[in-house]
């Protein structure tokens, strides 16, 4: 028409299209997930709206996704009340601007036929994957900040075209997207299927979906073929009472949208039987719907709720499988990881909310690149209106790696950004998230010790993985030195919470620092640690031929990190952290009145190698004394119990470059 505008798609847009419309990805379902996350997206961003703008929900109340097909016309489509698009928007969300993680996108998935194109949303570009089933697209738009409702429509070949919807403004508010299905992609016209795949991919979802479900009845079996003629003159007398009255009610909500598609209602449905396929002895089965004797005719169509009415987080945990908590977390994270670890809890008190925590299994690979730039990914919801999905402001940094989503009653749902960060409500959530996180890993850690390993945690050729807490510290453990380091409160929680490689934990081993302590010595005053660069580095330090002698156990501190996060630890359990490096080392076992007659006895004999020693390095070493701390080195280099470690100035110089 005239006013139809055609527009080439960005060129990386169009190669990207290319890719996914010829892929061979088999997991092609995934186009449901993106298309339901952006009309989640879009309702979101409407019900926000809705609380600033007096009105602004004037132009389609209810807040929802519809989905429905029809077969003859091989077409899917999903509908939402969300914000919709402009023309102008249309024209840029779906094509002409670029985005950057479409370039990143296809250089992830490397060239491969069959690559994992799961990820597509992650990327910025999940819009596109409906192209895995559709040969071609329209979708139609009404936004409030246009006059007119516009239709986008693209079959995948460079170029879309936009134009004034001929229908007019049908939505009020919204988007509608429907699908002309490839030959191949026929399940989705399927009620069951569509049912399954929403209900797994709509956890998280606080907006109604309904389908658009098809309600048959058994015409006749395919011999009896009077019946089928009664039934198409489309009396429905063999419906009960209350089914009638339902009828009738739904048919009023849906006249408006459907007023073409009711006519289709009477249609038989199936092939005809080509009699010669089936054996002579068979029954009819009207219970079955695949049995190609039995004729049915579609009665009605009627709208079905799909997800749950509940938000999970809102449910008892006792009713929430581990499967959904696990799904729940995928559609939350859209990154592909994966969570077994989730606290789902109800705080009350000065402030109430509820809300689930979880902690991925894996860190991202550059999870401490940058690390203070990096938020948690809660959603906070205000009475299930959802206010922001990344406030960096509710934990602290060190515990970034946080996912969940909390909701709350006690904030005012018109706060912006701003009056958030100061909202005294918010401290004490985010002390209570805090809480809650600590006590997540502190369970995590307290299992370990009845965890036995079952099938689950062996890999592919049969090895038993490590402990589920030794799998977490492998990826978080350094983000909890960084909370000994900087969150005083929860200090002491924390430092429970680390693991050490010691003397006595062997290769593999790690141990905690209650585990040290219940192995000490009963004359043992002092924990003590000695940092380097390695392990190995350690095992042979002269610094530890005494303690061995002894029998003590030394902590070693071979992460950078660990000094000075043992720096603000200073002690655990009454115990006093001691670096075995520093002057004035004790033990605890010394006769002290035998060891200061020693000491005196010897200071006078070795009087003079002591004052050459001094003389000879002259102001780069403080002083020389004599020590008993060695068993068979003849000399140490220590520093002033004030001073920083050798290890700590090898760490600083390294930084300062
Ligand atoms: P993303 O969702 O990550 O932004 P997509 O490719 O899925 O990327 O979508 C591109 C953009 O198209 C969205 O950011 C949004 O602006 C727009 N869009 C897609 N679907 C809808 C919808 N149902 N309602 C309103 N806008 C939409
Ligand atoms: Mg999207």
């Amino acid at each position: 028409s005239e006013s139809s505008e055609k527009y080439e798609f960005q060129a990386e847009v169009t190669r990207l299209m290319d890719i996914v419309i010829n892929s061979l990805y088999k997991n092609k379902e995934i186009f449901l997930r993106e298309l339901i996350s952006n009309a989640s997206d879009a309702l979101d961003k409407a019900r926000f709206k809705g609380i600033k703008e007096k009105n602004f929900l004037d132009t389609k109340k209810e807040l929802e996704v519809r989905i429905s097909y029809d077969k003859e016309a091989r077409t899917l489509t999903i509908a939402d009340s969300g914000v919709g698009m402009t023309k102008t928007e249309l024209v840029e969300n779906l094509g002409t601007v670029a985005k950057s993680g479409t370039t990143n996108f296809m250089e992830n998935l490397g060239g491969e036929g069959d690559a994992d194109l799961s990820m597509i949303g992650q990327f910025g570009v999940g819009f596109y994957s409906i192209y895995l089933v559709s040969e071609k697209v329209t979708v139609a738009s009404k936004s409030n900040d246009d006059e007119t409702q516009n239709v986008w429509s693209s079959q995948a070949d460079g170029s879309f075209v936009v134009a004034p919807d001929p229908r007019g403004n049908t939505l009020g508010r919204g988007t509608e997207i429907t699908m002309y299905l490839k030959d191949d992609a026929s399940e989705y016209l399927d009620d069951y299927k569509i049912e399954s795949l929403v209900k797994r991919y709509s956890e998280f979802i606080t907006f109604p979906i309904y389908l658009r479900k098809t309600i048959e009845e058994v015409v006749a079996a395919d011999e009896d073929e009077e019946d089928e003629y009664e039934y198409e003159d489309g009396e429905e007398e063999d419906l009960d009472e209350d089914e009638e009255e339902e009828e009738e009610e739904e048919e009023e909500e849906e006249e408006e949208e459907e007023g073409e598609e009711s006519k289709k209602d009477t249609r038989v449905k199936g092939e005809a039987v080509d009699k010669s396929k089936v054996p002579d002895d068979h029954n009819p089965d009207p219970e079955s719907p695949h049995d190609p004797t039995i004729k049915r005719e579609i009665k009605k169509f009627e709208w079905v709720r799909a997800n749950d009415n509940v938000a999970i987080w809102a449910r008892d945990k006792e009713d929430v499988t581990s499967d959904e908590y696990k799904e729940f977390y995928r559609n939350l994270a859209k990154d592909g990881t994966t969570s077994n670890n989730w606290i789902h809890f109800k705080a009350e008190g000065e402030v109430e909310f509820k809300g689930i925590l979880y902690i991925p299994d894996e860190a991202p690979h550059d999870m401490y690149d940058k690390f203070y730039e990096k938020d948690a990914k809660i959603r906070l919801y205000v009475r299930k209106v959802l206010i922001t999905d990344d406030f960096d402001e509710l934990v602290p940094q060190y515990l970034n790696f946080l996912r969940g989503v909390i909701d709350s009653d006690d904030l005012p749902l018109n706060v912006n950004r701003e009056g958030l960060q100061q909202s005294k409500v918010l401290k004490v959530m985010g002390k209570k998230l805090v809480r809650k996180a600590i006590e997540m890993v502190r369970k995590l850690a307290n299992a370990d010790a009845d965890w036995e390993p079952d099938e689950d945690d062996k890999d592919e050729k049969g090895t038993v993985k490590k402990s589920p807490y030794m799998r977490f510290w492998d990826q978080f453990g350094k983000s909890l030195k960084l909370g000994v380091i900087e969150d005083s409160a929860n200090r002491s929680k924390l430092t429970k919470l680390l693991r050490y490689k010691t003397s006595k934990s062997g290769e593999e081993g790690w141990r905690s620092l209650e585990e040290y302590v219940a192995d000490m010595k009963e004359w043992q005053t002092n924990i003590y640690y000695i940092a380097g660069e390695s392990m190995e580095a350690l095992e042979s330090s002269p610094f530890l031929e005494k303690l061995k002698k002894k029998g003590l156990e030394v902590l070693y501190l071979i992460d950078p990190i660990d000094e000075y996060a043992m720096q603000q630890i200073m002690e655990f359990d009454g115990k006093r952290m001691m670096s075995v490096t520093k002057e004035g080392l004790k033990f605890g076992d010394e006769d002290e009145d035998l060891v200061a007659a020693r000491e005196k006895a010897y200071k006078a004999k070795f009087l003079p190698l002591t004052t050459y020693l001094k003389d000879a390095y002259g102001t780069k070493i403080s002083k020389v004394v004599v020590s008993s701390r060695v068993e068979t080195s003849p000399v140490v280099i220590v520093t002033g119990q004030w001073g920083n470690s050798a290890n700590m100035e090898r760490i600083m110089r390294a930084q300062a470059l």
